[in-house]
C-alpha cells in the first residue's frame, strides 16, 4: 500500500526490494516500529468496519475478522462490524487500480482501506494468492497509525508475496501499537 505519507511501494507483487525502507533502530528498546504521525482519540477506541459489496465481500468477512481480533487482542482498541457500510469508521473496498501495490490504507482519522480487486485474494498457503489476512492485518497496522517496519519479520515490514502469510504480530509490531496506544 502507499499512504500519502509513503513514496514507496510496498506488498509489492515481485521480489521483494529493500529500496525505500531505512533501516532505523531504536536504540532506546531495539525496534524498527514507524508512525504515521496520528492516532485515533480515545473516543474511537472501539472502532467499526465493514466491507464495501462486492464479489469478494462474503469470502473476505472471515479473514478480516480475524485481522481485525490480532489487533484487538494485544492493544486497547476493539473492532466489530458496523451496522452499515457507511455508518462504519472503517470502510474497506475491493476495486482494480493501476499499479503494483496490493492495497492502500490511510492513517487516522481516515479508516479507508482499499484492496486492489487485480490480485487473487484469498488464502496465501495456496500457491499464486495473496493472503487476505496477512495483508489486512498489515493494512490495518497503517489505519491504526503504523507506517513500515524495518523489522524483517514484522508484519508492518511492508513487503509480501502471492502464497506467502505471515498472520502473527511479533514484537516489533506489539511495541508499536503499544507505545503509539498505552
Ligand atoms: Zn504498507
Amino acid at each position: 500500500m502507499v499512504t500519502p505519507r509513503c513514496n514507496f511501494p510496498d506488498l509489492v507483487n515481485g521480489t521483494p526490494i529493500k529500496q525505500g525502507v531505512k533501516l532505523v533502530q531504536n536504540p532506546f528498546n531495539n525496534s524498527y516500529y514507524a508512525f504515521l504521525g496520528s492516532r485515533w482519540p480515545m473516543s474511537k477506541y472501539n472502532l467499526t468496519w465493514d466491507i464495501a459489496d462486492s464479489k469478494i465481500k462474503s469470502k473476505a468477512i472471515t479473514p478480516l475478522t480475524l485481522a481485525f481480533k490480532k489487533w484487538e487482542d494485544d492493544s486497547v482498541l476493539s473492532f466489530r462490524r458496523a451496522s452499515s457500510f457507511k455508518s462504519a469508521d472503517v470502510k474497506i473496498k475491493f476495486f482494480r487500480f493501476e499499479g503494483k501495490d496490493t492495497a492502500h490504507a490511510y492513517p487516522p482519522p481516515s479508516g479507508e482501506l482499499n484492496f486492489n480487486a487485480k490480485f487473487s485474494w484469498g488464502d496465501g498457503t495456496k500457491p499464486d494468492r495473496m493472503d487476505l489476512e496477512s495483508i489486512g492485518l498489515h493494512e490495518i497496522g497503517h489505519i491504526l497509525g503504523l507506517d513500515h517496519s524495518s523489522d524483517l519479520d514484522a508484519v508492518m515490514w511492508p513487503y509480501l508475496k502471492e502464497g506467502m502469510i505471515k498472520r502473527v504480530l511479533n514484537f516489533d509490531d506489539l511495541l508499536g501499537i503499544h507505545i503509539l496506544y498505552e
